[in-house]
This record gives C-alpha cells, sequence and structure tokens, in this order.
C-alpha cells in the first residue's frame, strides 16, 4: 500500500529552465550552444538558449532537415544560411528585435566574408541589409565592402557591407 507511483523526477544534473518563447511553457534550456563558436551564429545560439526548450529546438532540427532539403539549401552558401536562419527564428518565434550584431555596434570589429576577406573596422550602425563600418585597419577599404559617398552621411573611409556577404564577426581585440 506504500508503493509510491515512480515519477521521473529531474536529474541531478543543473538543467537550466527557460520559459520557452515557442510553447509558452518552462522547459529544459538547450546544454550547450548549438552553433560553433567564432561566429555569428554564437550569438543567436546565446539567444536560443535563454529563450527556446530543448523540445521545441529538437523539433526545429526535424523541420530544419525538411526544409533544407526541400528547398535544397546549400549551407556553406550565405544566402542559404540567410534563408535558414529566418526560418528558424519564425520557426522557433524568435524573433529578430534582439538583432544579435547590434550588440557589436561601436565596437572594434573583425569580419570574415564569404569571399574570404578578413577586415577589422569599427561597426557604425547594423539594418536589415547591411552593416557600416569605419576606420579599416591598416586604412584601405579592404574588396566586398562599398565605399561610402562623403557628404551622404559617409565619414570618409567608411564601408557598408550586405549582412549577406559576411560570413562570420566578432569583437576584435585590436
Ligand atoms: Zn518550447
Amino acid at each position: 500500500m506504500s508503493a509510491e507511483p515512480e515519477t521521473t523526477t529531474a536529474t541531478a544534473t543543473a538543467t537550466a529552465i527557460v520559459r520557452c518563447v515557442r510553447c509558452q511553457t518552462e522547459g529544459a534550456a538547450l546544454k550547450g550552444n548549438p552553433f560553433r563558436s567564432g561566429t555569428l551564429l554564437v550569438a543567436i545560439g546565446e539567444e536560443l538558449r535563454a529563450r527556446v526548450c530543448q523540445g521545441c529546438y529538437n523539433e526545429w532540427l526535424k523541420s530544419s532537415v525538411k526544409i533544407v532539403n526541400d528547398g535544397k539549401l546549400d549551407l556553406r552558401d550565405a544566402r542559404a544560411q540567410h534563408v535558414w536562419l529566418s526560418q528558424m527564428r519564425s520557426f522557433l518565434n524568435v524573433g529578430g528585435a534582439s538583432d544579435s550584431w547590434q550588440r557589436f555596434v561601436d565596437r572594434r570589429v573583425q569580419i570574415e566574408t564569404t569571399s574570404k576577406v578578413i577586415a577589422t573596422a569599427t561597426l557604425l550602425r547594423a539594418d536589415d541589409e547591411k552593416l557600416w563600418l569605419a576606420d579599416f585597419a591598416g586604412g584601405a577599404i579592404p574588396s566586398g565592402f562599398a565605399p561610402m559617398q562623403a557628404g551622404a552621411g559617409g565619414a570618409s573611409g567608411s564601408a557598408s557591407i550586405l549582412r549577406d556577404c559576411v560570413l562570420t564577426i566578432e569583437e576584435s581585440a585590436s
């Protein structure tokens, strides 16, 4: 008569709990950042860990395989990554409102472009389409960056680049 129903108690390992923006319930957070360190995706990964439960993320991974196959997305391609990420944001209900790139504004950043150019500069601003940068290390504007017209709101030595052409961005030590 004293038999306790067996409950699946949480294990002793401290799993962080998040209030998930997709399923609106509390659930286990992702155990680690799902993305490779040193890439733009790390910031998004941190956002996911703070806002999305593991269960929903697993559902996204399943759905993502279908999206990649149906859309024939080659994730080595920046544009395909962009599509994949916006699908992920809408699936997980993680809007672009907290744009992870905004945190780099006014900082020195190192950018690697899809054409393998690495540039260090100060990020002036980030809009939906482009990043605006100034004070490039070495003084010259690297290839792949579009110089801004002086007098059109752009200081000399500043340039923009399409988000889709940015492979990685990280804070620069210099
Ligand atoms: Zn969830």
